[in-house]
């Protein structure tokens, strides 16, 4: 994209002479105001002889890709105290870490951080590559996550680039080309400014700086250590940046059954490959920009499927799902399937969706028996 290149060149050059202070404001502000977290090592923590443990790091940088801290934090002490190290995560049932997963989304994630795991067991004898050229050819870890843990357990100067940083840098450079095209460009801004001696707190710094002060709305720009060479603060209009170009998510429908017998019901495991892969689900039919003329044709048997009132809603990241759900009563377990105890789902990997479709049904049945 030659039209980036020279603009790169041209912002660079310009902002160069700012680089060392903007890295020494925004490491002050991170030395007195960062966040603490119970997988990061501080500045004061180092001083003290810790350091960061890359199993830690790497945990909680999976699960934080598209969740946020609360949500993710339990989830991380949960994985910790059950599986302390890469080689006990490595020696666990696969099912079992899907089902520990379960609530935190994007399954494809859990799937690889156990094949992650396994391979860093079996060719590394449990120690993490210490590079981010090394870090990236493992599974699940890509540019965003090997640039982290080799910046922060490795002290490797990288550029990391999120969502929030491209945020940011958007802002400090003025940069008005929409995202996603101006992605490559962010990275490109983004890079000179990482600071070799530092780079792992820069990194969390910077990180932090997305989290809490340049927020998507109503950023605090006079808390802001980058304040006097933002542009975009300059310019009047922080929030409008990043600019994007938005597209409409397209709507799907489909129907599952709740096939009930006494206080079990009827789940069955989904492929691998694909959309919410090993996790279980309801019997489907296939989910269709309109509703399946035949919706019985996909049940798990004939019966008199009654339809519960509602509808389950649930937005993937490149669809919202509308899901119809029956159910019906089986007089036996004959089907072939995972029989679940209803009162120990928790026991199972099953994905948020489907709980709230199983919910759906045995609220219905309850309402009906009382
Ligand atoms: S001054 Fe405001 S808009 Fe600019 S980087 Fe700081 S918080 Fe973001």
């Amino acid at each position: 994209m030659p039209y980036a290149k020279d603009k790169v060149k041209i912002v660079v050059v310009k902002l160069q002479s700012h680089v060392p202070n903007l890295r020494a404001r925004l490491l002050d502000w991170y030395d007195q105001q960062g966040r603490i977290l119970p997988w990061r090592i501080r500045p004061e923590d180092r001083a003290r002889g810790m350091s960061a443990d890359p199993y830690a790091i790497w945990l909680s940088e999976i699960m934080l890709q598209q969740t946020t801290v609360s949500h993710a934090t339990p989830y991380w002490k949960k994985f910790l105290a059950r599986w302390p190290s890469v080689i006990d995560l490595a020696n666990a049932n696969r099912d079992q870490v899907l089902t520990e997963w379960a609530g935190l989304g994007y399954y494809a994630r859990a799937r690889n951080l156990h094949k992650c795991a396994e391979v860093v067991r079996d060719r590394f004898g449990g120690q993490f590559p210490e590079t981010e050229r090394q870090l990236l050819d493992l599974p699940g870890i890509g540019p965003y996550t090997a640039a982290t843990m080799a910046a922060i357990c490795f002290g490797e100067p990288t550029n990391i680039v999120d969502g929030n940083v491209e945020r940011v840098i958007s802002r400090l450079y003025g940069e008005a080309a929409p995202l996603p095209k101006s992605k490559l460009l962010l990275r490109k801004l983004a890079a000179p400014l990482a600071d070799p001696d530092r780079p792992g707190d820069y990194g969390q710094a910077l990180m932090d700086l997305g989290a809490t002060i340049c927020t998507p709305r109503a950023p605090q720009c006079s808390a802001c250590p980058w304040n006097l060479a933002c542009r975009a603060l300059r310019d009047g209009e922080p929030e409008k940046y990043p600019q994007k170009i938005r597209k409409v998510k397209p709507v799907k429908f489909g129907a599952v059954f709740a096939l009930i017998y006494d206080d079990h019901i009827l789940l069955r495991q989904r492929p691998d490959k694909g959309l919410l892969g090993g996790m279980l689900e309801l019997p489907t039919t296939t989910w269709n920009e309109a509703m399946t003329d035949r919706p019985f044709e996909y049940a798990p048997t004939d019966k008199n499927w009654e339809k519960c009132s509602g509808q389950i809603k649930h937005i993937f990241t490149h669809f919202e799902l509308r899901l119809d759900v029956y159910r019906a009563a089986s007089k036996a377990q004959t089907l072939d399937g995972i029989w679940a105890k209803t009162k120990n789902l928790s026991n199972y990997p099953i994905p948020t969706l489907t709980k709230k479709a199983i919910k759906l049904a045995l609220d219905e049945v309850n309402r009906r028996e009382t």
